[in-house]
């Protein structure tokens, strides 16, 4: 683990190198590898036990270098571009040439994006290469908002791990298709629909679900604890005795009803949920409960994309 202010020259060189890194997104945690480099990319699924047909996003230091990679730009990406980058929106664009068909799982669409955080720009513009990321975590587990995260999810497979504390969104980005005459939300994440509706006007929500060829990663059973999750009122099981965790919106609930409560936002403040929310996660996981009670949060905003993670970590349970 290194300080991400000082280890980013050495990251970029274990990156050129066709080496793994972990770094600090404005989202979650990435495991990077060079994206012109299949070997590289292959490594990726192998750390995460990640399927191939679930394919990576591909991270740049600038919206500026886009048009190096997939030549022109169309223009509802471009506007999206403008808009929001760098920033926690993933665009579907053609795979370029150069991008080897592992990075994309064979399909030729490549989701890119530019990250809204410092040292993960400062990290890819030293290597100089395109840097695929997905989620530093073991496939279909918690997501990693912290370094220490990645450690314990990931180990010995990553070669360095820059640490640059927690994240500040704590939710993966929000994946749009914009090639097509109204924009697609593939994935719900921390740019809200609301937001995209106000750029750009109507836009499809369309989360997939297993299966759907556009998306297949976007999995019906994802983000998952080691412990059974359901997602409900905070309601105390009746005097069954179990140790039962919570995860709480904003209210906490009567002491002694539960063997572990997380609290997302007393303030009721769905940023601050979002960003809290894998972190918390993690604690009741570790906490030794028997099963994981989530409340749902308000569906709007960032909420919406906070409820989606939740049902899916749910849905691996049912
Ligand atoms: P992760 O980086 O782990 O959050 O996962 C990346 C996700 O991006 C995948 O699971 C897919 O759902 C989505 N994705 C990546 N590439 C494409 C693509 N070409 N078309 C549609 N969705 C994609
Ligand atoms: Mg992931």
């Amino acid at each position: 683990m290194l300080p991400a202010e000082s280890g980013i020259a050495e990251a970029a060189a274990v990156l050129r190198a066709g080496g793994l890194v972990a770094f600090p997104t404005e989202t979650v945690y990435g495991l990077g590898a060079n994206a012109l480099d299949a070997r590289a990319a292959a490594r990726i699924f192998e750390a995460k036990a990640r399927p191939s047909f679930d394919p990576l996003i591909t991270h740049l230091a600038d919206a500026a270098d886009l048009p190096g990679l997939i030549g022109a730009v169309p223009p509802a990406v471009a506007a999206l571009v403008e808009r929001f980058w760098p920033g926690p929106l993933t665009l579907i664009v053609d795979r370029p040439a150069v991008i080897p068909p592992i990075v994309t799982s064979g399909l030729d669409t490549m989701a890119v994006r530019v990250p809204d955080e410092a040292a993960a720009r400062a990290l890819i513009a030293a290597a100089g290469v395109p840097v695929a990321a997905p989620s530093a975590n073991r496939f279909g587990q918690l997501s990693p908002t912290r370094a220490e995260h990645v450690v314990a999810g990931l180990g010995g497979a990553v070669d360095v791990v820059l640490d640059g504390g927690p994240t500040r969104c704590g939710i993966e980005s929000t994946i749009v298709d914009a090639r097509g005459p109204q924009p697609v939300v593939l994935r719900l994440g921390a740019l809200p629909v609301e937001a995209l509706v106000e750029a750009v006007g109507p836009v499809t929500v369309r989360p997939g679900s297993s299966g759907q060829p556009v998306a297949p990663g976007t999995l019906a059973a994802h983000y998952a604890p080691r412990t059974p999750l359901i997602v409900g009122a905070a309601e105390p099981a009746a005097g069954d005795g179990g140790r039962r965790g919570l995860l709480a919106y904003r209210q906490t609930p009567a002491v002694g009803d539960w063997a572990a409560v997380e609290v997302l936002s007393p303030e009721g403040d769905l940023t601050v949920a979002a960003a809290r929310l894998f972190d918390a996660l993690h604690r009741l996981d570790a906490a030794g409960v028997t099963e994981i009670v989530a409340e749902p949060v308000p569906d709007v905003g960032v909420g919406r994309a906070i409820n989606d993670r939740l049902r899916r970590a749910a849905a691996t349970w049912h």
